[in-house]
């Protein structure tokens, strides 16, 4: 069995992100820069945001964080956002969801110029990703498909069951994986899906993003398959100092025995999501700067 370790991985792609961020400066004169913006004080998100934070400073990259109050308006988020679009110093603009329940997560999702949006979210570039074309592709499931590829596990011909049906997950994780070169057969499940045992047992490869520990058990999944786990759930533990440990959808301890491959909870995908944020915020500035990311020489 093979534990997928997202944490290694990560290393290596942000070690590569911070060597080719260093070229563009030497070029530029400047670094790639992301600004992060946080409306209220939901402690998740600010342990996120601080993660975020901290990638950024190792590598290089320049980092503003925005704290807003959490009696911030729609308007005025939208309003900091346009700025922030005309910008030149900009290149990267990440809102950390969930917004305070008052502002429509879809209106400040589309405010963002689609050049900047690094977390892949908005509608041209999640069109993109579902066309098959070069986008700006959301984190997570990028983080994903890099993990499958550094691992050599085949998606061709491959039974994949989703479960989970959220725009920054499951959605976009199961149309990459459809796309011509990647060629899986994708079953996406969801709250609603009566049978998801037995749509689960068929499956090469689970990918699990729930947010409900326990989602997947070994009962579920067939012998050899390879398994994702996304969810990222916060369980009570007076041992840690947080006063939680974290833990996935799956039911780790036992499925682990009967798979061939699998990501822990946490050091799976969570530092992956991380990783291909710094790189996207790469890609966008390149892409402002008219650059090939990987010659930094002129697109025409
Ligand atoms: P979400 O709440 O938007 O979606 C959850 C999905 O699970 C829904 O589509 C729902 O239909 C489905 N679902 C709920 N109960 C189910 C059940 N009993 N059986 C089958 N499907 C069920 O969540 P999300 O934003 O996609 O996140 C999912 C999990 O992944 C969360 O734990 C989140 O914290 C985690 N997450 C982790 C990362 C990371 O970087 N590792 C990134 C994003 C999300």
């Amino acid at each position: 069995m093979v534990v997928l370790s997202g944490k290694n991985l990560s290393e290596k792609i942000n070690s590569q992100t911070a060597s080719k961020c260093a070229e563009f400066e030497k070029k530029f004169g400047r670094m790639p820069s992301l600004v992060v913006i946080l409306v209220g004080d939901d402690p998740a998100s600010q342990t996120y945001v601080r993660n975020k934070r901290k990638t950024c400073e190792k590598l290089g990259i320049k980092h503003f964080d925005i704290t807003l109050p959490s009696s911030t308006s729609q308007e005025e988020l939208i309003d900091c956002i346009s700025s922030l679009n005309l910008d030149d110093r900009v290149d990267g603009i990440l809102v950390q969801m969930p917004l305070p329940k008052h502002i429509d997560e879809n209106a400040v999702t589309q405010a963002i110029l689609p050049e900047k949006d690094v977390d892949g979210f908005h509608p041209q570039n999640i069109g993109k990703l579902l066309l098959g074309q070069t986008g700006l592709i959301a984190c997570t499931p990028k983080g994903i498909l890099r993990i499958l590829d550094e691992y050599n596990i085949e998606t061709s011909g491959k039974n994949i069951c989703v479960i989970g049906r959220s725009n920054i997950v499951g959605k976009p994780v199961a149309a990459l994986l459809m796309q011509k070169g990647r060629d899986a057969t994708v079953t996406v499940c969801h709250s609603r899906t009566p049978n998801l045992s037995e749509i689960c047992k068929m499956a090469d490869i689970v990918i699990a993003a729930v947010g409900r520990v326990d989602t997947v058990t070994a009962d579920m999944v067939k012998e050899g398959a390879v398994v994702i786990d996304v969810g990222i759930n916060r369980i009570p533990d007076d041992s840690k100092k947080s006063g939680f440990s974290l833990k996935g959808d799956v039911d780790y301890e036992n499925v682990q025995k009967k798979v061939s491959a699998i990501t822990p909870v946490p050091g799976g995908v969570g530092p992956m999501t991380i990783a291909m944020l710094m790189e996207n915020t790469f890609l966008a500035a390149c892409h402002r700067m008219k650059v090939d990311p990987n010659t930094l020489t002129e697109v025409s």
